[in-house]
């Protein structure tokens, strides 16, 4: 049915551009009239429900689903299914895309493919080795300004793998990168407030001080 790439991968760091890609491609099959469908997991909290949104102001309808299986459900009328932020959905995607490849369908799915400690995020290594094209893109590094930034720094204090919020991360390339043990060290601990002692005044001192 299709000439070309069946399994599309688009990984990277955060702000690399991976969902306006995804929905770039999308709409071109559509522009083919084909059946196309955007899912992503309910874990993604940053676009607006039913929707994906890119950070550069992209947007596509997407279903959210609670588990990958549900990918299925979905998907059975459409042809090309994107799959947005892979990286959440489980090791079960990994079964549900070679179900979908065996439905003679095409997948394009992005994902971070390393999580804040700079480690592989996921199913998604599995999927990179299942795919027929990868495109691994990079974002403007966030400290020294380079067009190479891979990975993703977490700037808060977590050892949770998925902490959902842009606001603590950002793009950095593999020199300003800091793992997470070395930049927590240098963390400022949180200051502690100094009760100073306060000298009470008594008596005639003290009205005197504040009539003057
Ligand atoms: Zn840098």
């Amino acid at each position: 049915m299709f000439s070309g790439y069946r399994f599309e991968m688009i990984v990277g760091c955060m702000s690399a551009g991976k969902s306006s890609e995804l929905i770039r491609r999308i709409e071109r099959a559509r522009l083919a009239y084909l059946p196309t469908i955007i899912l992503r997991p309910a874990t993604d909290t940053r676009s607006k429900p039913n929707h994906v949104e890119s950070r550069n102001g992209m947007t596509s309808q997407a279903i959210v689903v609670e588990e990958c299986k549900d990918i299925l459900k979905y998907s059975s009328h459409a042809v090309v299914i994107g799959l947005d932020e892979c990286q959440f959905f489980g090791d079960g995607v990994v079964e549900v895309i070679q179900t979908l490849l065996r439905q003679k369908k095409k997948i394009i799915a992005s994902g971070l493919d390393l999580d804040y400690r700079g480690k592989p995020f996921g199913p998604v290594p599995e999927l990179l080795a299942m795919a027929d094209r990868v495109d691994k893109l990079l974002a403007v590094c966030r400290k020294c300004g380079s067009d190479f930034a891979c990975r993703t720094q977490r700037l808060v204090h977590s050892s949770e793998q998925i902490l959902v919020g842009d606001a603590q991360y950002e793009a950095r390339c593999i020199h300003c990168f800091e793992p997470p043990g070395e930049y927590q060290l240098r963390l400022d601990l949180p200051k502690v407030e100094q009760q100073v002692p306060t000298l009470v005044l008594a008596g005639v001192d003290a009205a005197v001080e504040m009539a003057s």
